[in-house]
């Protein structure tokens, strides 16, 4: 079938069977007509309808190799730099459509991060996770699903090990095993899009032991297979997007959800890792460098809605040109250029896994991206809110504007210069509102691919101390090693050992 369009995506999710989603308490049916669910409906389809608009098609579209067809890039292998270039790139695009997380990347992370590992696997002389893993990305592909990536287990007490947990199944693990598959149990928390999806990539969340052997398990699983509810969690002024057509702007947003597995069966050739405990660290390494990149698009793309809306607010109160707030608009240009040019750095400088390809960011630019986005848009948003002034806090609603009684008031009061009306203003303000204080550019910047405590993990990791002192004593004339030799004293990572 190939490319899909937005329309033919949602038609997908109403042919599934057996979906089992609870939202605010409530067991919900048909998610495509949920009036809590629409905001983040509008923003996956986004994803879909980039592949045929205009100033979107050729960065959202990909030639896959394994098909032999033109594909959504959101089920793309990435097939060398550019490829990686063009994801940062699709992704501040898309932000710009939707105002919000369009909640795709993680599938598509998930489906890159297999590719590599699979790979790894099969160069080491076991085959059999490649080709099970290339068969279902065929399908993916095909059919350009929809898909979630399930990488964090609930994982109850932080400090032990899954196979320590008071609670044996705070991590995701394999209960029985079968002729014909497994049975897994547990539950990922905090999945991106996880309601909307056809599918589910479930990876482990962390290096894990011999004794964690059951819980190093990596899989796919329909969004509809018997066993699998989903809880989908409230943001901040979720409501507003259910009235109105002002005060909810922009009106796409993005959810995230608790799954659970309550004894979920997946055949074998949905099996893509099994037992192999020492892979889940190098997995996590890979999957969260690629998801770290990405944040340099979307994150930098909502950092443009902001910028240019509280651009526009100071003109409509007529500061525009102060000094003052043309330091904060040129600050808040230097913060967000700064995600995007690590993003895109990490892109460039990307590297080959396989010998037959296996594309993946550099990881410590990575993380250096992802570093930058856990906080320069609450610096971002903050600066946002000193142009906007107190009223982005305390604007009335847009039922005040509307109603007759004191329309004119309003109107009347809320307006700055003349050239803007007071209806222009409270659109400006409330886009900036719900899009400055949302989860997507706020909570997610910080957890989002790992709590900024992970990337410092890896710095300290990838970063050759020893090679910079070396570099130091040269220069100081001091007796010791030579240097690296190389312009970065970098160290390799783990899957690159
Ligand atoms: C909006 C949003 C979307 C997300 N989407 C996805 C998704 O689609 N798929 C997915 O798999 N995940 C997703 N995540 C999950 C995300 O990866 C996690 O939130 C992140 O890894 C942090 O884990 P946590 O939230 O459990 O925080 P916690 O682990 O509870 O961390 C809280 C604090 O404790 C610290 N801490 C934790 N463990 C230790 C330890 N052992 N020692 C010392 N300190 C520790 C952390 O550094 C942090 O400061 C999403 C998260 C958010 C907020």
């Amino acid at each position: 079938m190939g490319l899909r369009t937005g329309d033919q995506y949602v038609e997908g999710l109403r042919n599934r069977k057996h979906v089992k989603v609870y939202v605010m308490g409530k067991r919900v049916e048909d998610v495509t007509t949920n009036l809590f669910m629409k905001p983040s409906l509008l923003s996956f389809k986004a994803t879909f309808d980039a592949a045929f608009q205009e100033d979107t098609r050729d960065l959202a579209r990909a030639y896959s190799p394994f098909i032999n067809e033109e594909i959504n890039r959101f089920v793309h292998i990435h097939q060398g730099p550019q490829d990686l270039v063009a994801k940062v790139k699709l992704l501040r695009a898309l932000s710009h459509k939707t105002g919000s997380c369009f909640q795709r990347c993680v599938g598509w992370d998930g489906l890159n991060t297999m590719y590599i590992i699979t790979g790894k696997l099969a160069e080491k002389g076991k085959p059999v996770y490649r080709e099970r893993f290339l068969k279902y990305l065929e399908e993916v592909q095909r059919r350009d699903l929809a898909l979630a990536g399930a990488m964090t287990d609930a994982r109850g007490v932080r400090s032990l090990r899954p196979h320590e947990q008071p609670n044996p199944d705070a991590y995701v693990r394999v209960v029985e095993e079968r002729d014909d598959g497994i049975i897994v149990r547990g539950a990922k928390a905090n999945i991106t899009g996880v309601a909307l999806v056809d599918e589910v990539i479930v990876m482990p969340t962390r290096a894990m032991t011999e004794k964690d052997a059951p819980y190093a398990v990596a899989f796919a699983v329909p969004l509809d297979s018997p066993g699998v509810t989903v809880v989908v969690g409230r943001q901040i002024n979720d409501v507003r997007k259910a009235e109105g057509d002002i005060d909810g702007l922009p009106y796409m947003s993005h959810h995230e959800g608790l799954i659970i597995f309550e004894d979920v069966f997946v055949p074998w050739d949905r099996v893509f890792l099994y037992q192999e405990w020492q892979w889940a660290g190098p997995l996590v390494e890979v999957f969260s460098a690629f998801h770290r990149q990405g944040y340099a698009g979307c994150k930098s793309g909502l950092g443009d809605v902001i910028i240019g809306a509280a651009y526009n607010l100071a003109k409509q109160i007529g500061v525009a040109d102060k000094p003052n707030i043309v330091d904060k608009l040129t600050e808040m240009v230097f913060l967000n250029e700064s995600m995007y040019s690590a993003g895109l750095a990490a892109s460039w400088e990307g590297k080959k896994l396989l010998k037959d390809g296996g594309w993946w960011v550099n990881p410590m630019y990575a993380n250096v991206t992802k570093h930058l986005v856990s906080r320069f848009p609450y610096e971002i948003s903050r600066l946002s809110h000193d142009i906007a002034g107190g009223i982005i806090g305390t604007a009335p609603s847009e039922f005040d504007l509307k109603n007759s009684e004191i329309r004119q008031l309003v109107e009347k009061y809320l307006q700055g210069v003349p050239e803007f009306t007071a209806e222009d203003r409270l659109r400006m303000l409330r886009l900036l509102e719900n899009v400055s204080v949302s989860v997507g550019f706020l909570i997610e910047s910080v957890h989002g691919a790992g709590s900024p405590a992970a990337q410092k993990i890896v710095f300290s990791r990838l970063y050759d101390f020893q090679g910079a002192e070396a570099v130091a004593k040269r220069l100081a004339r001091m007796r010791g090693p030579e240097p690296p030799g190389t312009p970065e004293p970098h160290k390799k990572s783990d899957v690159e050992k």
